[in-house]
């Protein structure tokens, strides 16, 4: 059976010494990946080229010429470009869809060596948090198979945590690779907007979006992201500097560091007291290691939802206009002239929680609505923004639970859609802001359910993240 390296460089180790090929490690994964089919996590798997890519990879090792991921192999979440590859975002209305191009992280991780062993189920069009908004159905949580693995990169978290491949690459608009990561016990990492390429990610909003990993060390979500990082002429948001070599700068941070934790969080009804007994584990252990850490008020905690509500459905309307039974994907079979075309295909291609968006969204942007809803959540993002910095600017890093609740159980019928949107509490305010945010696991917690904390940090402050994660995870 496979054997599941906790990080790349052990997995290197085993490959460059010969103790293992890349092509016994894929045929591993396939077996894996098959004997837990009925988890979902994989739209579609593509084993016959993962094979041969093995095969090559396999061959470069030994004649010396092999890239940084070599062996590494990863599955993707089902929003991202690969060129002659179904992609769907997991909506019927894509779901005759061949990529006609690869994404820009996709030629950077198969010209690093890396395989790419599957796409893997997700919220449709990268909306929700639990993974039941697919077209494929829900997928299973592998610690306990009745409840959901978050979401909207579900499929990737899972894919990770029953060891069905090495790493996974998803995305993150309101934490879409935290949340599942603190679900599956995994480290999800979502760096700075504007550090990874978009081109060949389908878009949901685009203000928010950003390419993110989902692994099982701190080293890994370092290299892949380093990889994957750095200007693309394709994408215009990007920083135009790549963030210097994470990898080789990851060390344990000795100094001490000064932390803050949000009162309010921390006070929040909804809180799950487990989580909340594990977050004040975590405060605990960090003072006694010397670190400061101190409760700081964020007045705003109430307004993050509703703004990034208001704005992602907003520029989802926008972004989802594409889709229209014409340019590509599903057309409806009922249509009889070009309204028909539009009417049908959408109501037909797209899910009940993506419909719902687009008109909450439309809505929202219409001449007589827009001040009151659009312009208004823009102010508030601003504001939100600017406390989020202010408070960064007197600590190094803020920490808040990943979720307020554990995994919860999947359910026969359709949640409450405010219920769950507030559930993204605690992983909004970062992707407000646009900065740096990592979920990691906390072990040894009292009941069996996963569940993670999040660290934020200044835009830019990669490095020092993961830096500090590494010791973050020693304490807990
Ligand atoms: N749960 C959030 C939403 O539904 C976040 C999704 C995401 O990050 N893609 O919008």
């Amino acid at each position: 059976m496979a054997i599941t390296y906790p990080s790349y460089s052990g997995l290197k180790e085993a490959l460059f010494s010969g103790a293992t090929t890349a092509e016994e490690l894929v045929n591993n994964y396939l077996q894996k990946i098959k004997a837990n089919a009925h988890l979902n996590a994989f739209v579609e798997v593509f084993e016959t080229e993962a094979i041969a890519q093995a095969k090559a990879v396999d061959a470069k090792i030994k004649s010396g010429n092999a890239g940084r991921l070599a062996g590494m192999v990863i599955s993707m979440k089902d929003n991202i470009l690969y060129k002659g590859h179904k992609v769907t975002a997991a909506s019927k209305i894509l779901n005759n869809y061949t990529a006609i191009y690869s994404s820009t992280i996709v030629e950077r991780l198969l010209a690093e060596d890396a395989i790419i062993i599957g796409s893997c189920n997700c919220d449709e069009f990268a909306m929700g948090a639990a993974n039941e908004n697919s077209y494929y159905g829900p997928v299973k949580n592998f610690a306990d198979e009745t409840r959901v693995p978050g979401g909207s990169s579900g499929g990737s978290a899972v894919s990770v945590q029953a060891g069905m491949c090495h790493a996974s690459i998803g995305t993150d608009t309101g934490g879409s690779i935290r949340q599942p990561a603190s679900f599956c016990n995994a480290v999800g990492f979502k760096p700075t907007y504007g550090t990874i390429s978009r081109h060949g990610i389908i878009a949901y909003a685009s203000s928010f979006d950003q390419v993110g990993t989902i692994t099982r060390s701190v080293e890994d979500a370092a290299l892949l992201t380093e990889v994957m990082a750095g200007p693309d002429e394709y994408d215009s948001t990007l920083m135009q500097a790549k963030p210097a070599s994470l990898s080789a700068e990851l060390k344990k941070v000795e100094a001490p560091q000064k932390i803050a934790y949000l009162k309010e969080a921390l006070e929040r009804p909804g809180l799950d007291p487990e989580i909340k007994e594990g977050l004040l584990n975590a405060i605990e252990k960090l003072k006694q290691a010397g670190h400061t850490v101190e409760p700081v008020s964020f007045e705003y905690l109430d307004y993050v939802v509703p703004t990034y509500y208001i704005l992602t459905m907003a520029e989802a309307s926008s972004n989802l206009a594409r889709y229209d039974g014409v340019h590509y994907g599903y057309r409806s079979p009922n249509a009889v002239d070009l309204t028909t075309t539009y009417k049908r295909s959408r109501s037909e291609g797209f899910g009940k929680e993506v419909k719902r968006r687009i008109m909450l969204g439309t809505f929202i942007l219409s001449a007589g609505y827009y001040d009151a809803y659009y312009t208004k959540a823009q102010k508030m993002r601003r504001l939100i923004r600017e406390k989020t910095c202010e408070i960064l600017e007197r600590f190094d890093f803020i920490l808040t639970p990943t979720s307020p609740e554990l995994p919860p159980k999947i359910a026969q019928e359709e949640r409450d859609p405010l219920v769950s949107y507030l559930a993204d509490i605690f992983t909004v305010q970062a992707s407000l802001s646009g900065l740096p945010a990592i979920s990691l696991p906390v072990k040894n917690n009292a009941g069996n359910l996963p569940f993670g904390l999040q660290l934020t940090t200044k835009r830019r402050n990669e490095q020092g993240l993961l830096n500090f994660s590494k010791t973050f995870l020693d304490l807990s």
